[in-house]
């Protein structure tokens, strides 16, 4: 069953038509690419209702656009390991679209990045960065280096070697990068070292997601997470429910899952598993985070040591499994495609209420036909993780103003943010006639501002 529901006019009939034509092109010219087709599918399809209603979107060639980024940059990256070892990693920016701001994504470090993975980042967060109403484009980057087991040392020397090459095509109005998986504060701050020596002047908003004490907005670090949480508030707050008393499964613990699992535990939620590449525990009486946090954030260590410490706790050595525990909210907040159909099957008939898209495209779009077909509340990345981005937005702000703002007036924003995107996404679903559905909404309302920018610019 397609995500969008069939609508059979002629207009939504040429739309299709077009849209497939589209495809097609993309298709040959990016073979092989599955991770980026499966993007450009799922938003393309969620279009052909405004494409039916507002025909400027195609003969504007908006769609052939779009698609195409406006500049990928790949380059080398050569460092010496601890033992004197010449390596080289892959580095990779794709400047994906500037029509209304500087372009804006992370850098992901890890050894399955290639140009697949990097151009469906950096196309869904086109979409994800116009829903924040913030004045950002849309950009993505990264490397094949793989940051696990390596010393305090390589990754610092592997950091500089990245940014030496990358600086050149960066900057605070031209191109904003930030953290994403592999990358956290540790490696933001080797790159804002070495991008300042290079550049010889304090340019604070080159980068985002930097320590509170040199230029990086309180907030920044549970942005993503918490923003995923007041997302599926929002969703449940209109069917009448809340986090209060529910079981909650949150997949992964880096970043986004920490402070996605914390900010469900203070709205009152049982968070009773996480997850790391290697496996997933479960404790049923509710996971510690403060021993997630020191594991996690501080000694960098396996999520099995949490048994380690709670021997009543549960260790088992396969990621996906984690989908098999009965939970009301699932927040996949690990990497994509982690919930295939039968996941998504097995979270169903164990009853899940919510599904709330902490990670990008966690769920494959066969997941989410299954979420969708049987009611499941289903909050899409673009919209419900969309809390990144967005303090970062306001990290660049606060650096132009050469401001900071208190962690109560950052959360608050965020807060405000995440309320207007389920909004709009929900306004969006309803005028185009598909109440409720926030895949087509949200892709919708990114799409719309995007657009009518790109028209406004002429064919640029
Ligand atoms: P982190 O590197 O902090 O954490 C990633 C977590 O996911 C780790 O627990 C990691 O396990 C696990 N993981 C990573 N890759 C895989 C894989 N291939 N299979 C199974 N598990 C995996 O990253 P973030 O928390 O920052 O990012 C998580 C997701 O959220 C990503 O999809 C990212 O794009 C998205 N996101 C992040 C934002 C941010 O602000 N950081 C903003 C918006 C979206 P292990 O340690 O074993 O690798």
């Amino acid at each position: 069953m397609p995500i969008v529901k069939e609508v059979n006019t002629t207009e939504t009939q040429f739309a299709r038509d077009y849209v497939n034509e589209v495809f097609e092109t993309v298709k040959k010219r990016n073979q092989n690419e599955n991770e980026f087709l499966q993007a450009v599918k799922e938003v393309f399809e969620s279009l052909i209702p405004i494409l039916a209603k507002e025909p400027q979107y195609i003969s504007q060639g908006i769609l052939e656009r779009i698609v195409e980024p406006e500049r990928i940059i790949s380059f080398r990256v050569p460092w010496v390991d601890d033992k004197g070892n010449v390596k080289v990693n892959r580095g990779f920016r794709v400047q994906y679209n500037s029509a209304i701001g500087p372009y804006k994504g992370g850098l992901r470090f890890h050894p399955s990045v290639n140009a697949s993975i990097i151009k469906f980042l950096g196309f869904e967060q086109i979409f994800k960065n116009a829903l924040t109403g913030q004045p950002i484009g849309g950009g993505k980057g990264g490397s094949d280096f793989d940051p696990k087991g390596k010393s305090d040392g390589e990754i610092m020397r592997f950091t500089q070697s990245f940014m030496t090459e990358l600086c050149n095509y960066i900057g605070p109005d031209k191109d904003v990068p930030a953290g994403d998986i592999g990358v956290g504060s540790r490696e933001i701050g080797y790159m804002f070292g070495q991008y300042k020596r290079l550049r010889g002047g304090y340019e604070a908003g080159v980068l985002t997601g930097k320590g509170v004490g040199y230029g990086g907005s309180l907030v920044r670090t549970e942005a993503t997470g918490y923003g995923t949480v007041y997302f599926v508030e929002e969703m449940l707050k209109d069917k009448g429910r809340s986090f209060k008393d529910s079981t909650v499964v949150v997949s992964g613990s880096g970043n986004v899952s920490i402070y996605a699992m914390e900010k469900a535990m203070e709205l009152g939620a049982k968070v009773v598993a996480c997850s790391d590449s290697s496996g997933y525990i479960y404790d049923e009486k509710g996971i510690n985070l403060e021993t997630v946090k020191q594991l996690k954030e501080v000694e960098r260590k396996r999520i099995k040591e949490y048994v380690e410490i709670h021997p009543h706790a549960k260790y088992v050595e396969e990621f996906s499994g984690i989908w098999s525990i009965p939970c009301d909210i699932a927040l996949p907040c690990a990497t994509q495609n982690e919930i295939d159909e039968n996941s998504a099957k097995t979270l169903v008939s164990n009853g899940v209420v919510a599904v709330g898209e902490g990670a990008n495209m966690p769920s494959t779009l066969e997941a989410i036909s299954v979420f969708q077909e049987n009611n499941v509340l289903f909050g899409p990345a673009k919209a419900a993780n969309a809390g990144g981005v967005s303090v970062s937005a306001l990290e660049m702000a606060q650096n132009s103003a050469r401001l900071s703002w208190s962690f109560e007036e950052v959360d608050a924003k965020l807060k405000d943010i995440m309320k207007n995107i389920y909004k709009e996404s929900m306004e969006a679903a309803e005028n185009y006639n598909a109440p409720g559905n926030l895949v087509l909404g949200a892709n919708i309302a990114g799409f719309k501002k995007v657009a009518d920018a790109m028209i406004s610019q002429g064919v640029v």
